[in-house]
C-alpha cells in the first residue's frame, strides 16, 4: 500500500476515534478539579492545601501542578474507590511535588542561587561540595555524554546561554558562538564521587540540565511514591513520563504526542518504563525564513539543522533520567544516526517522526507500539513491521 493511501486510511480511523484493542488507558491528564489543584505545592500553607483529591471511577487519584517551568502531573492507581485511601495518596502526591520543587532549587540553571548556577559561577576554581542529588545527575550526565559522543552534553550551556528560543528571538552572532564553543566539553566537568565534589575546569563554563532534569525528577518522584506505599503510578514532567507498576493489572498506556497538533500518534504500553519525547516543535523561533529549534548540537553551538533534525523523538528506557538525556542525544544525532544508535543500544528504543511525517520504530518497540489499526480489507502488516516505517496520518 502506498504511503499516501496508508496515511489516509489511518487518518480516517483516527478521526473515527477507533480505539486499539485492548483500549489504552489514556493517561492524558484530565482538567484538574478544584480539589486536585489544591494539591499544588506552594511555599507556605495555602487555603485548601490539605484538600484530598478524589478517587476517580477508574481507581486513580490524579493531581497536577506547575513547576520546573512546566506542567507536572501524577496519577496514582489506588484500586477500587471504596477501598482506597485517597487521603494517603493525596499526601504522597503532595510530597512528590514538594520534592520536585526542592530538586529544581538545586538544579535549575535559571535560578541564580541554585547549586548548579554556583558551580558555574566558580568555574575554573576549587572543587565544590555537591548535594548527592546533583552529584548523581552530573555523574550520569557525564556517562551519557561520553556514550553519545557528546551529542548530549550538560556543558552545552556555555554556548546555549547565548540563545533564546522565544518567538521573535534572533540567532546570536557566529563570532559569539564560535568564541563560546571553547567552553563546551563534558571532559572538563570533573567529578569526585568519593569526595562528593565537582568542578568545571575552565572559567566561564556553564551547565544546563534542561535535557535530563525533568526525567530525573520523574524518577525521584516515582521512588518517593513507591516508598509511601503507592507502587502503581505515572509521573509526567512536561512530557517526560515514568510509568511504574500497573493500572488494575494492565500496563499503563503512554501516548506519543502528535508534533503538529493535539492528540496522539500512538501509545506505548509501559510498566516500570520511562517514555520521553523531544521535539523541534516544542520551542523554536523563525528568523529570516529559517527555523531555529531549542536542541543544540554541542559541536557547532547551533540548533540541529532541519536536514537531519527529527520532528520528534520518543525514547523508551528503564529510567526517566536515561530516557530524557538519550532522547535529546538522538535528536542531536538526527534521524538516521539517531535511529541507528538507538537500535544498536541495549535498553533503548525510539519512535522517530521525520520532517516528512514518516514514523521510524526500532525493533524492540515494533510489536508493542499501539498504532491505530489499519482497515481490515487491505490491511498491511502490523504496526511498524515494514522496515519499522509508517507514515504519520
Ligand atoms: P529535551 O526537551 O529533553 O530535549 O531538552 C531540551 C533542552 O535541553 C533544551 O531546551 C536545552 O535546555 C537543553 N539542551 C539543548 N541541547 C542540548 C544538548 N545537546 N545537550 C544537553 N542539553 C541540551
Ligand atoms: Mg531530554
Amino acid at each position: 500500500m502506498s504511503h499516501a493511501r496508508l496515511a489516509s486510511a489511518l487518518l480516517a480511523l483516527l478521526t473515527a476515534c477507533r480505539q486499539p484493542s485492548p483500549p489504552p488507558e489514556k493517561i492524558e491528564p484530565e482538567p484538574p478539579t478544584p480539589a486536585t489543584t489544591a494539591a499544588t505545592p506552594t511555599p507556605g500553607p495555602r487555603p485548601g492545601a490539605d484538600a484530598v483529591p478524589p478517587v476517580r471511577k477508574d481507581g486513580t487519584v490524579y493531581a497536577e501542578s506547575e513547576l520546573m517551568g512546566t506542567r507536572v502531573s501524577i496519577n496514582v492507581w489506588v484500586g477500587p474507590p471504596d477501598q482506597a485511601d485517597a487521603a494517603a495518596a493525596g499526601q504522597a502526591i503532595r510530597e512528590a511535588f514538594a520534592e520536585m520543587v526542592r530538586l529544581e532549587g538545586i538544579m535549575s540553571e535559571w535560578q541564580p542561587d541554585s547549586e548548579l548556577s554556583h558551580l558555574g559561577d566558580v568555574a575554573g576554581g576549587e572543587p565544590q561540595r555537591l548535594s548527592p542529588e546533583l552529584l548523581e545527575v552530573l555523574r550520569r550526565s557525564r556517562e551519557i555524554a561520553e556514550d553519545t559522543g557528546g551529542a548530549f552534553d550538560p556543558t552545552f550551556h556555555g554556548v546555549g546561554q547565548l540563545w533564546s528560543f522565544r518567538p521573535g528571538a534572533k540567532p546570536p552572532s557566529p563570532e559569539a558562538i564560535a568564541a563560546a564553543l571553547s567552553l563546551v566539553g563534558w571532559q572538563h566537568l570533573e567529578l569526585d564521587p568519593a569526595a562528593g565534589t565537582g568542578r568545571l575546569a575552565k572559567p566561564g563554563m556553564r551547565l544546563g540540565l534542561g535535557a535530563i532534569g525533568k526525567g530525573y525528577a520523574a524518577d525521584v518522584a516515582s521512588a518517593l511514591l513507591a516508598r509511601k506505599g503507592f507502587p502503581n503510578h505515572v509521573v509526567e514532567v512536561g512530557g517526560d513520563t515514568f510509568a511504574a507498576g500497573h493500572k488494575d493489572g494492565k500496563p499503563w498506556m503512554v501516548g506519543i504526542q502528535r508534533p503538529d497538533g493535539p492528540g496522539v500518534v500512538g501509545a506505548v504500553p509501559a510498566s516500570d518504563l520511562a517514555v520521553v519525547t523531544s521535539g523541534d516543535y516544542q520551542r523554536f523561533f523563525e528568523y529570516e525564513g529559517k527555523r531555529y529549534a531549542h536542541i543544540i548540537d554541542p559541536k557547532t553551538g547551533w540548533p540541529v539543522p532541519a536536514e537531519r533534525s527529527p520532528k520528534s523523538v520518543t525514547l523508551v528506557a528503564k529510567t526517566g533520567t536515561d530516557a530524557d538525556a538519550y532522547c535529546t542525544a538522538v535528536a542531536v544525532m538526527g534521524v538516521d544516526a539517531g535511529f541507528a544508535f538507538a537500535e544498536a543500544h541495549e535498553g533503548l528504543d525510539v519512535v522517530i517522526i521525520t520532517q516528512d511525517d514518516e514514523l521510524r520504530v526500532t525493533s524492540g518497540l515494533r510489536d508493542v507500539l499501539v498504532l491505530p489499526d489499519p482497515p481490515a480489507a487491505d490491511a498491511p502488516s502490523p504496526a511498524g513491521s515494514v522496515d519499522g516505517e509508517r507514515q504519520l496520518p
